[in-house]
């Protein structure tokens, strides 16, 4: 028998009726004659709510007790899809991570799938049951604790419950009805692409798209999952089939760029006349790593006097005042002049899988952004993508000139 995994997220279980609308949705898969397990995120909010109780309770809490609290979103809207099922006549029953068991690392807060047994799974499709599956959470199996994998984790508990049970597709259900050229919000020409190949959407995901998390595409890539991103505010009779992510060989018409991302959470950092010597970049950029600090973006000046250059890279906004800190601890050692910083930047990227053979396709960009008098204040380029950090302020006038320039407006 064919098998689905279908996934809906906060918004599309936000309260009973919501949850009746993707009962809706579940039925029609069911009535084609398919093994159907649903993988439900909490409803929308409950997540922030419960992170925000655990920082109440105090500032410095235990990962396995916030696991223990915010685990429990998923629980609740498991079981109340259960419920409206069985209501409708459809055998269902829900599941906990821990009860599968999806095995996970004890990295409480961000753990990862390791394992996950389909035997449980399998035997209640045996039954006819649809298994409805708490999203986020699974379990450390030498400690016995509930842990969960990171936020917008459901997506990784779908596409890995997908690989184990070797199901068909996992159709990814969110409120909006595919992957697009760039967000939409910006970009009113924004077009919904067919497909995106697996490693564009990896870059996408991880350069600011929020449609996914960067763990799903990166377990669908390394499976081969079928994906879809679809909308669960479509018609449940007359559902449209969203945005296909798979692999490139099934994508036809492949264009040199797919994509636009920007990204809000980059913050850049500027040593200046620093000595350009050999061993300065290490003195710099080791204490960082040792304290888990992702460096991205690097450049530095060549010097004309050969003494001293400058040096700006980014970081994480998140890590920002930590990564100030240890390198005004480390001037000594380092040996610049002053430290400059800002967070009020942006990273543009473009992303697609043709730049591979396409020469001259982050030229083309300079020239455009340099006609629209924005400044680029850094760059990064790696097979299939680029990136420019800029001012903040020019993010829209940034993503739209980039979306027009590679021919990405919908018509
Ligand atoms: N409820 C969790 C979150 O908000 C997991 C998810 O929705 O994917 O991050
Ligand atoms: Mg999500």
């Amino acid at each position: 028998m064919a098998r689905l995994v279908m996934k809906f997220g906060g918004t599309s279980v936000a309260n009973i009726e919501r949850i009746k609308n993707v009962a809706r949705h579940v039925q029609r898969e069911v009535e084609a004659g398919q093994d159907v397990a649903v993988v439900v995120s909490a409803m929308s909010g409950k997540t922030n709510e419960l992170v925000a109780w655990c920082k109440e309770g105090a500032a410095l809490y235990d990962a396995r007790e916030y696991d223990a609290v915010v685990a429990s979103g998923e629980q609740v809207t498991s079981g109340l899809l259960a419920i409206v099922l069985q209501d409708m006549g459809i055998k269902a029953r829900s599941w906990q991570g821990w009860q599968i068991p999806i095995r996970t690392s004890d990295a409480h807060g961000s753990a990862r799938i390791e394992a996950i047994d389909p035997a449980a799974l399998n035997e209640g499709f045996a039954r006819g049951e649809v298994a409805v599956i708490a999203g986020f959470q699974g379990v450390h199996a030498a400690t016995g604790r509930l842990t969960t994998l990171g936020r917008g984790g459901s997506d990784t508990s779908a596409v890995a419950i997908a690989a184990a049970i070797g199901a068909d597709r996992c159709d990814i259900y969110t409120d909006v009805d595919g992957v697009y050229t760039t967000d939409p919000r910006i970009v009113p020409k924004a077009r919904r692409l067919d497909r995106v190949a697996f490693e564009e959407m990896l870059e996408m995901a991880s350069l600011g798209a929020k449609v996914l998390q960067v763990r799903s595409v990166e377990v669908a890539m390394v499976h081969k999952v079928k994906t879809f991103v679809r909308s669960s505010f479509d018609d449940p009779a007359d559902p449209k089939p969203g945005t296909l992510i798979c692999d490139e060989e099934d994508i036809v018409e492949q264009q040199v760029v797919t994509g636009i991302a920007y990204s809000k959470d980059e913050a850049q950092i500027t040593l200046r006349d620093v000595a350009d010597k050999p061993g300065v970049a290490a003195a710099i950029f080791v204490p960082l790593a040792e304290s888990n600090i992702n460096v991205d973006m690097i450049i530095q000046v060549v010097s004309d006097d050969a003494k001293t250059t400058d040096l700006t890279f980014t970081v994480p906004t998140a890590d920002y005042e930590r990564a100030r800190k240890i390198l005004e601890n480390a001037k000594a050692d380092i040996g610049y002049e002053g430290i400059h910083g800002a967070t009020d930047v942006v990273k543009v990227s473009a992303i697609g899988i043709g730049m591979r053979s396409h020469a001259g396709v982050a030229a083309r960009a300079f020239k455009a952004l340099s006609d629209k008098g924005i400044n680029i204040r850094a760059i990064t380029t790696s097979e299939i993508k680029f990136s420019v950090l800029i001012g903040a302020e020019y993010t829209e006038l940034a993503v739209r000139t980039l979306h027009t320039l590679y021919g990405l407006d919908k018509a």
